[in-house]
C-alpha cells in the first residue's frame, strides 16, 4: 500500500486559471499510474482561481474514498470564521489535517495568534502539518520556516501532532533533532526535488534519509509524501525503493505510519 500524504492541486502553471476539476482528473491519473492508493491534498494559505480553498476542494473530492483534505490555513489572514467552517469537515472525515505555512508568511508556529488552530487540531486529533526548509519563491522569508521552531511549539502543546514537511531541506539535522526529541512530531520527505531526481542529488538525499534513521529518528515518526505535481510520483517511487532500509520500515514509511496518523483505515467522509 501506498500513501502520498503530501500532494496539491494548485495550478502552477497559471494561478488564475480555475482547473480544480482538471488538477484532480491529472491526481487520480498520477495515483493510478504509480499505484497510490491515498492521497492527502493539501490546500493553500491563500486562495485565487487556481488555488481552490479548503471548501471547493472537499465538495471537489467528495466522492473520491481515495483522496482526502489537509486545510491549509493563513496566519495574516486567519479569522475564527476559517475555523468554525473547518469543523463539519474535520467531523465528516473529509478533511484529516491542518497545514502552515511560515516561510511563505511571515510567522513563527510558536505565535499565540495559533492557539486556536492548535486547540482545534487537539480537539478533532488531526495533525498540523508545517511547510519547513526552502520556500520555492524568493519573495519568502527563511528564518521563519526553520524546522527548530516547531520544536518550542511542540513543546507548548504535547497532544497536538506536528509533521515537518520536506525533512525541513536544507535543514534536516535540526529536523533529526526536533523529531528525535518530541514524540509528538513526524516529518515528511516531500518536495526534495523540482519534477525528476538528477544521479548525484538523489544519492545524496538518500544518504541524508538514511542518516536521519541512524540517528535515532523512528521509522515510524517519517511519512511517505512527494509534494506533487511539483516533485514527480515516479522518480520518488524510485527514491524509496532505492533506500537502503528493512522492508518493514518502508512499509512504515509508504503507508502505515500515515494511516495511523490520518486514520485511514477509516475512509468514510461522513458524520
Ligand atoms: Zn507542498
Amino acid at each position: 500500500m501506498i500513501i502520498d500524504c503530501h500532494t496539491h492541486i494548485n495550478n502552477y502553471h497559471d494561478e488564475n486559471v480555475e482547473s480544480v476539476h482538471a488538477c484532480i482528473e491529472d491526481l487520480q491519473q498520477h495515483m493510478r499510474r504509480n499505484r497510490v492508493d491515498i492521497a492527502l491534498v493539501l490546500t493553500s494559505y491563500k486562495v485565487t482561481p487556481g488555488r481552490p480553498s479548503t471548501r471547493t476542494s472537499v465538495e471537489a473530492t467528495r466522492s473520491l474514498p481515495n483522496v482526502f483534505i489537509v486545510a491549509g490555513l493563513s496566519y495574516l489572514h486567519l479569522t475564527p470564521g476559517d475555523l468554525e467552517e473547518l469543523e463539519p469537515f474535520l467531523r465528516e472525515g473529509s478533511v484529516r489535517g491542518l497545514k502552515l505555512y511560515p516561510g511563505y508568511e511571515p510567522f513563527y508556529p510558536v505565535d499565540p495568534k495559533l492557539d486556536p488552530v492548535y486547540a482545534l487540531a487537539e480537539r478533532f486529533d488531526v495533525p498540523v502539518m508545517i511547510h519547513s526548509g526552502d520556500t520555492y519563491t524568493p519573495t519568502g522569508k527563511v528564518k521563519y520556516s526553520q524546522p527548530i521552531h516547531v520544536d518550542e511549539v511542540a513543546v507548548d502543546h504535547p497532544k497536538v501532532k506536528f509533521v515537518i514537511c520536506h525533512v525541513g531541506n536544507p535543514w534536516i539535522r535540526d529536523t533529526m533533532e526536533v523529531v528525535y526529541k518530541n514524540e509528538n512530531v513526524y516529518t515528511d520527505i516531500s518536495g526534495l526535488v523540482l519534477g525528476d531526481f538528477t544521479d548525484r542529488f538523489e544519492s545524496f538525499m538518500r544518504r541524508q534519509l538514511q542518516e536521519m534513521l541512524v540517528y535515532g529518528v523512528h521509522p515510524s515518526k517519517v511519512l511517505y509524501g512527494t509534494d506533487w505535481p511539483i516533485s514527480s510520483m515516479e522518480s520518488y517511487l524510485q527514491f524509496i525503493d532505492e533506500l537502503a532500509i528493512p522492508q518493514t520500515d518502508r512499509r512504515k514509511i509508504l503507508a502505515e505510519n500515515a494511516v495511523k496518523l490520518f486514520k485511514l483505515d477509516d475512509r468514510r467522509k461522513a458524520p
